[in-house]
């Protein structure tokens, strides 16, 4: 069995599998390595009730073979979680990927040793594997993040995390249900579950601020109308904001010259798109001044309001706070669910959950009895995957201990001290939060693929960043933030939701198209900034 490589790949999902099959195509020799028994990263995960992707299948497909795009067939503008696996499992046997992976296997350890300049690898079935280039394409949102409820031992009924569901499903119907956590993955599971259950008990702590998602069937003309656009569309998804189909409708200054009217009008016209265009498809002050925000967050409260029949209950469902410096979730049936009888939102801002009880969950000294409780509380986002592997760079410094110092990264490509390591997803790009994932994941595998190519070629085969390229990126990611409303962010985006974790927005914010200019630019003057031997 060979174990010495040009390239080995940390998981098996979207990036993975394209990364794999970009090197191979290259002509370098890759192990990919994937815990899961297959193919998908989080769409085999997250198989839990209603889990849908929220980007148009259309713009988050493949791009990268012509065949394979004319060859499927999307059933629905927004996926389903079986219909993408069964995409992905379709792109693994078309381009016999399969073969270059190794799954049910973890890695657990990757080690960088400066003689050999070579990465050396550990899993948790005792393999060990070198490569010159380590290449972690193991998620943004991939660690999940269970909160540390006492009791849980010595609950009677059964605890879930949504992305840990099992294959085989649960069978919830009839039972008394407590989701945990209101975010886009609770939300797709309650308004999944909530007709089906005997009781569904939801314990919000932070009231999301979610757009309704429209999502229409693909009819055949449809699919050929699509694919009439897909050679402009695949170039045309790196010149926007956010890595979708479209881009902002009004350029900066030009909102505070319309009417409260025409306002309010491109409010609706956005809004009816039923798509995170109401979110990043306006106009860039909805991030950045406070009073747009504030137009575009009571906007959505007004349409909460309609919702829900009972004007106290729609109190408690309202988001506060600024709009959109946390992710935007789409719901579909979502605020429906609370207008059923067997539904009951319990509060748990002001009183948290204290812990588990034999027969369910306790909060405020009130027991809610409960068969299952479904954690939907999120992920270690961005770093978890990398910071739960023992990686040591140069002179053995830990990635896990730097990140938890400080979270840095120059473009979220590479870490400085930690050579011939690049991170697909990693922190401080778009792909991390700001952007439609697949268009940010496809583009860095392509640079990294063609940084190896380019390292080959010109026979140098290490290249980390220099410190002062990293501080540059870092500064500069750090004064956009501070720019936006993102600055006040209290969740996921900031690592706000893990305790201890150094807080830094994930994302860059300066957008896809600026992101992918200057990836391009560093390729074409040959890497400027970073040590290359
Ligand atoms: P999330 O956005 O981090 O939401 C976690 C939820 O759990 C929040 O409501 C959080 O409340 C709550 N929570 C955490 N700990 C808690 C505790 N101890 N007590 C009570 N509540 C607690 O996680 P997510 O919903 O899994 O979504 C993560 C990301 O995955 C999304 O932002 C999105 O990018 C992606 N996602 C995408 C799709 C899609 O494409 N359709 C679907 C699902 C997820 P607080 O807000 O108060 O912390």
């Amino acid at each position: 069995m060979q174990h010495d490589f040009d390239a080995v790949v940390i998981g098996a999902g979207l990036s993975g599998l394209y990364q794999v099959y970009r090197l191979r195509e290259a002509g370098f020799t890759v192990q990919g390595i994937e815990s899961a028994p297959d193919v998908g990263g989080t769409w085999y995960w997250n198989c839990y009730p209603g889990a849908r992707v929220d980007s148009p299948s259309m713009v988050y497909q493949y791009w990268f073979s012509d065949e394979l795009l004319a060859e499927w067939n999307w059933s629905e503008r927004y996926s389903p979680q079986p219909e993408l696996m069964r995409y992905f499992a379709h792109v693994a046997d078309r381009f016999d990927l399969r073969r270059n992976f190794r799954f049910n296997t973890r890695v657990e350890s990757a080690h960088w040793d400066a003689a050999t300049r070579r990465w050396t690898i550990g899993t948790d079935q005792g393999d060990s594997f070198t490569a010159r280039y380590l290449i972690c394409c193991s998620g943004i949102l991939s660690a999940p993040q269970v909160p540390p409820f006492e009791g849980h031992e010595a609950f009677s009924g059964r605890i879930v995390h949504t992305a840990r569901w099992p294959q085989e499903g649960i069978d919830y119907a009839g039972k008394r249900v407590g989701v945990v956590g209101t975010g886009a993955t609770g939300i797709q599971v309650i308004q999944t579950i909530a007709a089906q259950v005997d009781r569904l008990v939801v314990f919000q702590r932070t009231p999301p601020f979610p757009v309704a998602m429209k999502n229409p069937p693909h009819e055949e003309a449809d699919r050929e109308a699509w694919r009439a656009c897909f050679p402009e569309l695949r170039q045309q998804l790196h010149h926007t904001f956010s890595g979708f189909e479209w881009d902002a409708i009004h350029q900066p200054g030009e909102w505070s010259q319309l009417t409260a009217q025409q306002r309010r009008d491109t409010m609706e016209t956005l809004w009816a798109d039923g798509s995170l265009r109401f979110w990043v498809g306006a106009c860039e002050e909805v991030l950045t001044d406070e009073a747009v925000n504030a137009e575009f967050a009571e906007f959505v409260r007004d349409k909460i309001r309609a919702r829900v029949h009972d004007p106290a209950l729609a109190e408690k469902l309202l988001p506060r706070g600024p709009f959109g410096i946390a992710r935007v979730p789409l719901e579909n049936g979502y605020y429906d669910a609370f207008n059923r009888d067997n539904v009951e939102l319990v509060d748990v801002r002001a009183t948290p959950i204290e812990r588990f009880s034999a027969n369910g969950l306790i909060v405020a000294g009130r027991e809610y009895p409960l068969d299952l409780v479904v954690l939907a509380t999120g992920f270690d986002a961005g770093t978890g995957a990398l910071t739960r592997i023992d990686i040591r760079g140069r002179d053995g410094i830990s990635l896990a201990e730097s990140w938890h110092r400080d979270l840095r990264s120059t473009m979220g490509l590479q870490v400085h001290g930690f050579p011939n390591m690049f991170t697909v997803s990693g922190p401080l790009a778009p792909a991390s939060a700001l952007c439609n994932a697949s268009t940010c994941l496809q583009q860095q595998v392509d640079w990294v693929c063609d940084c190896l190519v380019a390292l080959r070629d010109s026979d140098n085969s290490v290249i980390e960043p220099s410190a002062e390229k990293e501080e540059e990126w870092v500064s500069h990611h750090d004064e956009l933030v501070a720019a936006t409303l993102f600055s006040r962010n209290n969740s996921w985006y900031t690592g706000a939701n893990v305790e201890g974790k150094p807080r830094r927005f994930l994302s860059y914010p300066g957008g896809v198209d600026a992101y992918c200019q200057q990836c391009e630019d560093l390729r074409i003057n040959g890497y400027p900034g970073f040590e290359i031997s």
